[in-house]
């Protein structure tokens, strides 16, 4: 049993080898070169000073190195940052100060788009691809790691509650939050993966998710630890379902984990087929609701998959699931989120402070506890303590326990169902987004006086984001500006689609903006 992520990889790579552990781009690490390298990779860094608890940001479009990076940094001890590589230089330069990152590993056009901040804070960085020469000060190109040992890796002394990766999510204040993930966390995770669905080195995996999104902890070290090969989608390919239909057949995918929104993309968009899909055996999602309509089609289009609808923030990771049960599908109304994982306990807490009880009709805040709460975020004591919290239905000793945020009902039969958020947190493709984090990046526009964005729930999406915006002179400003605007600040898949400028925003009795009332207002439909 590991103890640490890394022996996961050592291990697999005493076992295979010369199986293909990772492949992508028309490129591939067998077990032992992604051994070799992430040694390497790990003798370079604490070679440049990276100790312990140091952070390291991995930010460069999916690749094999991808997976290297994130084993060699835990190798040296340091804690990787996987960096979102669409998002715009402005976030991710904020993220690199939030953090601390003392290394990065990333792209000479990435590197020098960064603040100059951000570039002055990183100690030295190593370059892939166009512009690796290194020839910029405390740069050094990627293959300057074939000179360390590739035999084995740095000794650190290491230990299960140590740090692993920190996630950015979005923020409601305005800023990007890095949720603290210890060995811990992730491995209470992997290790209910590979029991549950029994990942084996016959299968091949997909990662669709990016590598900053917690999804992609099942694809990349279930695969791992199972000795099986891991597939990487890259960015292009997710953009084109016809695409993604051909990959899943071509590199006969045997388990594939999305958001249901990318699942829909390929039912609607991609002429699915089932003979193109034989060797498919799981699919997994998690992230959001996945409308029943499309899970029915998906249900009847491959008959011979087990489906899993995986629940939980990046804060625990997936804490309940529910195995779909055909024969009750076409009478259900909405999917359970279902019961918790081994090794998790979660309740529901309702307005009185009272655990609801299973057939009670009562809503409850989701609350988890066990092994896989984050310790927090990071360098945020009052956001940790306002999510991590002192376990109160145990007063006999301290323990802590994540509140998610999340609002559920509980069936007579056990299952959790979620009903919505209490807060403005939405999901749009799958994607974690505080709509005050689309406010800030709005109000921060010297014409904008008030902003208001909101989501219109859409079945394929989970929702459309809008904005309502009082500029301070009306007339000087178009949407398309704030768009623009918006795209310096926050990732593509945050700015609104729509955004409607208005004299003044509807305010309520006590004057705050009222956003009841806006998102009553009728919607244009989506196209
Ligand atoms: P993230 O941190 O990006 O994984 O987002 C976590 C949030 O996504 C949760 O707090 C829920 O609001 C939502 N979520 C995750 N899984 C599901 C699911 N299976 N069904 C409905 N909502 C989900």
């Amino acid at each position: 049993m590991a103890y640490i992520l890394q022996q996961l990889l050592s291990e697999s790579a005493k076992r295979y080898p010369g199986k293909t552990a990772v492949a992508a781009r028309g490129k591939s690490f067998t077990y032992q070169e992604l051994e070799e390298r992430s040694n390497q990779l790990a003798h370079l860094l604490q070679r440049h000073g990276v100790k312990k608890g140091d952070r390291v940001g991995i930010y460069f479009p999916k690749a094999v190195e991808s997976l290297a990076c994130m084993f060699g940094i835990m190798k040296a001890g340091g804690v990787y940052v996987p960096l979102d590589p669409q998002a715009p230089s402005e976030r991710i330069s904020y993220i690199i100060g939030n953090c601390a990152i003392k290394a990065l590993i990333t792209t000479g056009d990435r590197l020098h788009a960064l603040s100059a901040e951000a570039k002055n804070s990183v100690e030295f960085s190593i370059l892939l691809g166009p512009g690796e020469n290194g020839n910029v000060p405390h740069t050094m190109p990627w293959a300057s790691l074939l000179e360390y040992p590739a035999d084995s890796s740095p000794q650190i002394q290491a230990t299960t509650t140590d740090l692993a990766y920190i996630l950015y999510t979005s923020g409601s204040t305005g800023r990007p939050k890095g949720v603290m993930l210890s060995h811990q966390n992730a491995l209470t995770f992997v290790d209910w993966c590979a029991e549950t669905f029994q990942v084996t080195s016959d299968d091949n995996l997909s990662n669709h998710a990016p590598l900053h999104f917690d999804l992609s902890v099942f694809d990349v070290y279930n695969t791992i630890e199972a000795g099986a090969t891991l597939y990487l989608v890259t960015e292009d390919l997710t953009l084109f379902p016809a695409s993604l239909a051909n990959f899943i057949r071509d590199r006969q995918i045997t388990i594939w984990y999305s958001v249901p929104s990318a699942l829909v993309l390929l039912l609607l968009h991609a002429n699915l087929k089932a003979e193109n899909l034989k060797r498919l055996r799981i699919i997994l999602f998690a992230g959001e609701v996945f409308a029943m309509k499309y899970l029915r089609q998906l249900a009847d289009l491959v008959p011979h998959v087990d489906l899993y609808n995986l629940y939980g923030p990046t804060e625990t990771n997936v804490c309940t699931f529910h195995k779909v049960d055909r024969e009750r599908l076409g009478n259900m109304k909405h999917l359970p989120v279902g019961q918790a994982c081994a090794n998790t306990e979660v309740f529901a807490v309702d307005a009185d402070d009272e655990i609801i009880e299973a057939g009670s009709s009562r809503e409850g805040e989701l609350y988890v506890r066990g092994p896989a709460v984050t310790p927090g975020y990071w360098g945020d004591v009052e956001k940790t303590q306002g999510a991590v919290v002192p376990n109160r239905f145990q007063p006999n000793f301290e323990e802590k326990m994540y509140r998610t945020g999340d609002i559920v009902t509980l069936s007579v039969d056990g299952d959790y169902y979620f009903v919505g958020r209490r807060d403005s947190m939405v999901k749009s493709r799958g994607y974690r987004i505080e709509l005050g984090e689309i406010e800030a990046a709005l109000m921060s526009h010297p014409g904008v006086r008030e902003a208001a964005a909101l989501a219109i729930p859409d079945d394929e999406i989970g929702a459309r984001l809008k904005a309502v915006v009082a500029p301070h002179d009306f007339g000087a400003l178009t949407a398309a500006d704030l768009q623009q605007h918006c795209a310096t600040r926050i990732p593509k898949y945050m700015i609104p689609e729509l955004i409607e400028l208005q004299e003044s925003l509807p305010k309520t009795s006590t004057g705050k903006i009222d956003r009841v009332q806006l998102a009553q207002a009728p919607q244009p439909v989506a196209q």
